[in-house]
């Protein structure tokens, strides 16, 4: 049976209209919430992520800054413009575009953004978040057998305090929007970068599922994701897990983003009116054969990327909140 598509759009635009809400509750109480992106590049890719944070954030109500560096930058030049943008009280969040110039190291600027404003989640603590996230009691109990509230109100008040990691945070509201009862599952997540796979998995357990990470020492890739009753990939290697990978009926997060040719019916590639290879964005996962194998499959582009821009912005409004006592 073919696969449920998770529809990461449809999730997306219900969380940012729900911000909407809180913006107008902030307004009244004198505060507008301000994004700041930082971008030292030329990078058409990382250009069009920028534009669209800027139409997501007017759409909420948000206000957008882009602060433009050259190119040319150096670490010390950006570690300047990040400090100013953590002074700057009408700055409730930032965020630092990639990819940065030659030389710069990214880590070491993202961990100069103050945690209150580090709408990212990516510094230490607020990734620490995920560590203390509340555990969902997730098996349902029924009304008025012990627990019942309990499992309600942590339904109620999940994600996590924010800020914590945009991606991981949004991939998996994404799985708690199928009301699929977690408990006890089997999850494997591929990939153990610090802001995506390892929080990612740190959600899972706090689901009470059962989770294993992989990476590239894993001996047998295949024999770990066909045990995943959850299987979340974050590698960045298109066509990494293959249908015959992937158990029958299991949930699938496809985190990985690629550009990819486009491949005609023909198996050679689509040319454009230019005579070049045409590109696509596709995940990690061979998404059209998959879909015959799973349950529920997200879509590259439309699954996850929504999400987690959803999470940028509600991890700015949580900032202003926050900032404002
Ligand atoms: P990353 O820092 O490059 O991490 C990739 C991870 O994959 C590493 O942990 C690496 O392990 C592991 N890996 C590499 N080859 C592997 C293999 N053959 N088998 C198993 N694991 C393997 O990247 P990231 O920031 O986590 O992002 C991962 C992907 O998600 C990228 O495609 C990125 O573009 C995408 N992404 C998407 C969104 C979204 O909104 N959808 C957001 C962020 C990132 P080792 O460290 O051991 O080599």
């Amino acid at each position: 049976m073919a696969a449920r598509i998770i529809d990461g759009d449809a999730v997306a635009a219900k969380i940012t209209s729900e911000l909407q809400r809180d913006v107008e509750a902030l307004k009244g109480r004198g505060v507008t919430p301000r994004l700041a992106a930082v971008i030292a590049t030329d990078n058409k890719g990382a250009r069009i992520y920028a534009n669209n944070q800027a139409k997501t954030c007017q759409k909420i109500g948000i206000e957008y800054s882009l602060v433009e560096l050259p190119p040319t930058s150096t670490e010390a030049d950006l570690a300047a413009a990040v400090n100013k943008l953590n002074d700057d009280r009408s700055v409730s969040g930032i965020i630092i575009q990639m990819p940065l110039p030659e030389g710069v190291n990214a880590r070491k600027l993202q961990m100069m953004v103050h945690p209150l404003k580090d709408v990212e989640g990516i510094t230490p603590a607020n990734e620490g978040r995920v560590v203390h996230a509340p555990q969902p009691f997730l098996r349902k109990p029924g009304p008025g057998d012990p627990g019942y509230d309990t499992w309600v109100e942590a339904s109620l008040n999940w994600p996590l305090p924010a800020p914590a990691p945009c991606t991981p945070t949004g991939a998996m509201m994404l799985i708690r929007s199928l009301g699929v009862d977690l408990y006890g599952k089997e999850a494997v997540v591929v990939g153990h970068s610090e802001i995506v796979g390892k929080p990612m998995g740190l959600l899972l357990v706090a689901h009470f599922c059962t989770t294993t990470w992989c990476h590239v020492a894993t001996q047998d890739l295949a024999a770990h994701t066909r045990r995943a009753d959850i299987l979340c990939v974050a590698v960045g290697k298109a066509g990494l897990i293959k249908a015959d990978m992937i158990k029958p009926g299991a949930i699938v997060i496809d985190i990985g983003i690629n550009r990819i040719k486009e491949i005609g019916a023909d198996g050679k590639p689509v040319l454009d009116e230019k005579g070049k290879a045409k590109m696509k964005t596709a995940g990690d996962v061979d998404f059209e054969k998959a879909k015959d194998v799973a349950g529920w499959i997200t879509p590259v582009p439309g699954g996850v990327g929504p999400m987690t821009v959803a999470m940028l912005l509600r991890n700015t409004v949580a900032a202003a909140r926050a900032q404002l006592g």
